[in-house]
């Protein structure tokens, strides 16, 4: 048995495939027709540009337009003139054939994003080589493998799986994904969690046991492998397999139905996005909106800052999608565990308690802050859009993003240009300080939404990514669940909104008191909206009131677990 990360959940049971991908020979010699190679170059960058278009459209017919965006990312890459330029430079300076040229060439870019801390930069750095391969391959008349035609029951293993190959893979056919390298949040496994796909990733040595035609078994959920189970691990499996597919089918049935408790409660479920295309998922699985819209993901992946009329246009498109639906944008929340790079923010002592979010918003007014301001009101025309100020401490911050907001509404008016006059603006509940004068922010701001991923980690002083005191990261500890409990009964009392957008919203123990507390809002990623509609839909927020008394009365996150996971396990 191994263990892996699990990048998409299922059970899959089949036979292995194994996917190799030949090591490329590259020539290196050198050229006197320098015209003639850069033809050669040219021609082989148009051959790619055709096939990765070809790939693209059928995979947005296929799947989905957001899914095709990783294969358009390819295109952009494959036609970015700093790698082309880049190569055609090399190629007439030192007559250097293509492929040696791409290869110096991708490599430098791919390893200068290799080597940043984000994930996503780190990802840039795996498309980078995805494409010097394919067009590599061109040059060099080698075909890429073809997975399309495998047979129904291929678990497939490999080394790495690029997006080319995966965005090639019958679903219909293709039962597992098991790969030794990659990341939760690699192109990859995002293409495995949208074809739905089964998949662990990052496990580490696998290539070494396995054969093509072993039996294999995986679980995308706990992240476990067994090559060439025992016949009594296998029914265990596939019985489990059945019970997977017999609830997901089961949550289909709350598509449509509204989210209310047993005796009436309406609660909003909404969801969790960090880009325009995650909207259609949350359509898929019924958000009744968006509760927050991390926009920082705009920034992320690029080289520089997304324009005014870039942000507009992504904020446009959400709330249009939405259609009337209340969606929640925050404005941009960079610094601690979310660098950018191009934003040359110095690596602060303390990140988490440093320079970054609504502080470095209201320090750099005039380039960042402002445009993304404005382009939220504008797009404001368009839909139910409200806006929402991160990681506020003290009610001066407020103060000073809301003047600035009404500085801009005047600006808007004087170039008559439409936006929604009464648009609320709100606030994180993110921090210890914001929870203790609540009521103060209460009496302001439009609507509270709790943050429980930093007001946790800011609460029990924990490092929200750091293992060796991941025991004291709980929002079950008296002393979290104290401070959400003030914040939605200052909420109340002073009649606003009070959401919760942080991942305790779908936190099967933490749901029943919530709604018990009086929480208006769950906001979610959208694959919990359905199981969590079922939950809430089975409740009696009257009947909670007893079990969050007594949830209240403990002294220790241990005796509150433990009670929460028999009353809910009770059920
Ligand atoms: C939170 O802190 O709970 C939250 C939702 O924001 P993020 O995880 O983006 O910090
Ligand atoms: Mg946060």
């Amino acid at each position: 048995m191994k263990k892996g990360t699990s990048a998409s959940a299922g059970i899959g049971i089949g036979k292995v495939v194994i996917i190799e991908e030949a090591e490329l020979i590259i020539p290196n010699h050198t050229t006197a027709d320098v015209e003639g190679e850069l033809a050669r170059f040219r021609d082989a960058v148009e051959k790619s540009v055709k096939d990765v278009s070809a790939l693209a459209a059928d995979m947005a017919e296929r799947i989905g337009e957001k899914e095709a965006e990783i294969l358009n990312g390819h295109l952009m890459l494959l036609q970015d003139p700093m790698l082309t330029d880049g190569v055609e430079n090399e190629i007439k300076t030192s007559g250097t054939c293509s492929e040696a040229a791409i290869e110096s060439v991708f490599n430098m870019y791919a390893d200068m994003f290799a080597s940043m801390d984000d994930e996503l930069m780190q990802q840039r750095a795996t498309d980078m080589r995805d494409i010097k391969t394919r067009v590599q391959k061109k040059l060099l008349g080698i075909e890429s493998v073809n997975v399309s035609a495998l047979p129904y029951g291929s678990v497939i293993l490999a080394e790495d799986l690029t997006p080319s190959i995966t965005a090639g893979i019958n679903p219909a056919n293709v039962t597992g994904i098991v790969t030794e390298l990659g990341g939760k949040t690699s192109h990859t496994a995002i293409l495995a969690r949208a074809l739905e796909i089964p998949a662990v990733v990052a496990v580490g040595g696998i290539m070494k046991e396995v054969k093509n035609g072993d039996d294999i078994v995986l679980d995308g959920e706990s992240g476990i492998v067994i090559v060439n189970p025992q016949k009594e691990v296998l029914a265990e499996y596939e019985a489990k397999k059945e019970k997977y597919l017999k609830e997901k089918k089961e949550l289909e049935k709350f598509i449509g139905m509204p989210t209310v408790t047993k005796d009436g409660v309406s609660v909003e479920l909404v969801a969790n996005i960090g880009k325009p295309e995650d909207v259609d998922k949350v359509l898929q699985y019924d958000g009744e909106g968006i509760g927050l819209f991390r926009t920082e993901f705009l920034f992320m992946d690029r080289t520089s800052m997304p324009t005014e009329e870039e942000q507009f246009e992504a904020y446009r498109k959400v709330a249009v999608a939405m259609n009337g639906k209340p969606v929640i944008i925050r404005t941009l929340d960079i610094g601690g565990d979310k660098e950018i790079p191009y934003m040359g923010l110095k690596k602060d002592e303390n990140p988490f308690l440093g320079y970054r979010a609504i502080r470095f918003c209201l320090d750099r007014k005039e380039d960042v802050y402002k445009p993304q301001l404005r382009a939220l009101l504008r797009a404001s025309a368009y839909g139910n859009i409200k806006i929402m100020i991160p990681l506020v401490t003290c009610i001066e911050e407020y103060r000073e993003a809301k003047a600035l907001i009404e500085e801009l509404k005047a600006e808007l008016d004087a170039q008559n240009i439409a936006y929604n006059k009464n648009i609320p603006v709100g606030i994180m509940v993110e921090t210890a300080a914001a929870s203790l004068i609540a009521d103060i922010f209460a009496k302001e701001v439009d609507f509270f939404s709790i943050g429980t991923n930093d007001l946790t980690q800011y609460t029990m002083s924990v490092d929200r990514g750091n293992d060796k005191i991941s025991y004291l990261y709980s929002t079950l500890n008296p002393a979290v669940l104290r401070s959400i409990q003030r914040i939605i009964s200052c909420a109340r009392e002073a009649g606003i909104m009070v959401g919760m957008c942080g991942e305790a919203a779908s936190d099967p123990l933490m749901i029943p008191l919530l709604l018990a507390f009086g929480l208006n809002e769950f906001s979610m990623s959208a694959s919990a909206l359905l199981s969590s509609r079922k939950l809430i839909c089975g409740y009696d927020s009257k009947e909670l009131q007893s079990v969050a008394n007594k949830a209240m009365s403990f002294a220790t996150e241990a005796e509150v677990r433990a009670f929460m996971t028999e009353f809910v396990a009770c059920r």
